[in-house]
């Protein structure tokens, strides 16, 4: 159960793999964490089928978070469902805000909240969100049984995505600007091969969304078939994602050129107390998985583990009621 009044060891901002698994070793290592998270198993919960996962030759990405999250819940962390909005450093410490304005405190935070989609930046495309437009193959998929979709990208989640939609549309169209797909698993390139249903169309943009109350079609960049006008059921966007920096910002964290947080080997970042693990950061270069994501958890969770050793003086005046000022 969450108390405000409670002191904790970890505050884990972020529930997806890598979070859960730093609650886990959290634990294990006889501390107190407490996780924050807007939306249960992030990615790897919308992810649709892993095959990936050593130990599941096969299992959906929502069955497999609600292993790691009864994992946690084994070892009794309190999981605060919803978004943390402010991150501040205290003289002996961290405080996080939620939404809703309740504080915690810790002496220490990992922070696992990965990456924000891509949008299109189409006029209508947040409006009609849930009416043609969506950013989740695995969720989505079902209800286009029997009808013609398309796909927006070209790397590995959108020839999983054309892939999962090829099994319920009658046509699946997959829209990428370039001409050849940017390095999918060859795995999944050999499922899009094999289904006959899955049409790419390369060097070619949306430059509209059509319709009046939901999406009806589109407009491409160029013509397809004779036609720059595409009639389409949905439309799913998969063009990547950016990492989520407004907390590391909040907190004074670096940054590389494609803004990951930098942490080093150990998931140490340039804020002292403060770690970072999963797809936000570069741990793990292009290789962003939940394996590495978890990996990388189960790291971040050690160093917390030995930051709390080092400052286990402080620590111990801390919890006798550590100082409420804050620190530039
Ligand atoms: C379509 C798709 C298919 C994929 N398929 C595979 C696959 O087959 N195999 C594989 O290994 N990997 C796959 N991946 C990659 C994998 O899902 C990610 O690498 C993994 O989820 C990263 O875990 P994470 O913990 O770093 O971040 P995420 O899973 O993104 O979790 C981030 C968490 O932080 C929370 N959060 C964000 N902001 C805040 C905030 N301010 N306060 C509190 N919480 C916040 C989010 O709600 C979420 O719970 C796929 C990804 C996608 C998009």
């Amino acid at each position: 159960m969450a108390d405000q009044n409670t002191h904790y060891d970890v505050l884990i901002i972020g529930q997806g793999a890598s979070s859960y698994s730093a609650a886990m070793y959290v634990a294990r290592y006889q501390m107190k964490p407490i996780i924050f998270g807007a939306i249960f198993g992030g990615e790897t919960a919308t992810g649709g089928v892993i095959e990936n996962y050593p130990g599941y030759p096969e299992i959906d990405g929502f069955e497999l978070m609600l292993k790691f999250r009864e994992q946690a819940e084994k070892y009794n962390v309190p999981i605060v469902d919803g978004n943390i909005v402010k991150a501040a450093k205290l003289v002996d410490g961290f405080e996080v805000t939620t939404e809703e304005g309740e504080t915690y405190r810790g002496a220490s935070i990992i922070l696992g909240v990965g990456r924000e989609r891509r949008t299109l930046g189409l006029d209508h495309e947040t409006e009609w969100m849930g009416r043609g437009v969506s950013y989740c193959a695995t969720c989505d998929a079902p209800i286009h049984r029997g009808n013609t979709v398309a796909v927006v990208g070209g790397g590995d989640s959108a020839v999983k995505g054309a892939v999962l939609l090829g099994k319920y549309a009658k046509r699946v169209y997959i829209i990428y600007r370039q001409g050849s797909f940017t390095r999918p698993e060859p795995i999944n390139l050999a499922q899009l091969d094999a289904s006959s249903n899955v049409e790419p169309i390369f060097n070619t943009q949306i430059v509209e969304l059509l319709g009046d109350d939901g999406l009806t079609g589109v407009v491409l960049s160029q013509e397809h078939n004779g036609s720059s006008k595409l009639t389409l059921d949905g439309v799913f966007i998969e063009i990547g994602a950016d990492p989520r920096v407004d907390l590391p910002n909040q907190l004074g964290l670096d940054l590389n050129d494609v803004n990951e947080v930098i942490v080093d080997k150990a998931g140490t970042t340039n804020i002292e107390g403060v770690f970072a693990a999963g797809d936000l950061t570069d741990a793990s270069g292009d290789l962003k998985q939940t394996i590495t994501a978890s990996a990388q958890g189960a790291i971040a969770a050690t160093s917390a583990y030995a930051y709390a050793s080092e400052h286990a003086n402080s620590y111990e005046t801390q919890a006798m009621g550590y100082s409420l000022v804050e620190v530039d």
